[in-house]
């Protein structure tokens, strides 16, 4: 096999990331987190403070990785620089890691959409990188594409008033979701707002399950 280096750590290596990286990547914070939002709780704390706020739409959040360095980093590279054998990596890192986690193949799936505006300014939408491996693996798997109907702040950078607010009617769906279950997937979740909004519009198209799939879990 050709020789190359360990996009993670330099080691040379025939893989693309080479076993202790790979290790360290996949191993999980271990700390107690609410088993539908994936937020840290304190342990014994039952009830999800969360949840109750923010009233998610969503049986649960499945997430490939905790938040953080390298996948960070190469997430931004992916994003910014668009580097190809980025992309093959983290597509291949997502799909791996969801795969293992849930019992069944969705109906649907549904990327977060970026405003068009962003769209054509990066000239690609991340999310629809991340999922190429599962694309290849599960062409029955309906790809339904949503629409920002607004061009959105950054959540990270309003409080929970502004967000909700923010996002009032963002998304548009133009197909006929009853009885489907679906999976919405976004590279990173944090407050869960942005695919909560998405999750309640899937809802009132007649979805019969939604659940959220992402590349990383970000505790805020
Ligand atoms: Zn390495
Ligand atoms: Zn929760």
């Amino acid at each position: 096999m050709l020789e190359q280096n360990c996009v993670l750590c330099g080691c040379s290596n025939d893989q693309q990331i080479c076993q202790d990286c790979y290790h360290s990547l996949i191993s999980h914070d271990n700390r107690y987190h609410c088993p539908r939002c994936l937020i840290q709780l304190a342990p014994k704390e039952l009830h999800c403070a969360n949840c109750h706020e923010n009233n998610f739409q969503f049986e649960r959040v499945i997430s490939a990785f905790d938040y953080g360095f390298p996948l960070d980093k190469i997430l931004h590279q992916l994003k910014y620089n668009h580097k190809i054998e980025y992309t093959t990596l983290l597509s291949q890192l997502f799909w791996s890691q969801i795969a293992r986690q849930i019992q069944r193949l969705p109906e649907v799936i549904i990327p977060v959409p970026l405003h068009s505006k962003k769209h054509k300014l990066r000239g690609f939408n991340q999310v629809h990188e991340l999922l190429r491996e599962f694309r290849q693996l599960n062409p029955q798997v309906q790809l339904i594409q949503a629409h920002r109907t607004k061009e959105t702040q950054a959540q990270a950078t309003l409080n929970r008033q502004q967000r909700l607010s923010n996002l009032n009617n963002a998304f548009s769906i133009q197909a006929d979701l009853r009885g489907k279950s679906i999976a919405i997937v976004d590279d990173v979740v944090t407050s869960g707002t942005t695919v909560n909004e998405l999750a309640k519009l899937c809802q009132q198209l007649g979805a019969a399950h939604v659940e959220i799939w992402c590349l990383m879990r970000a505790q805020h």
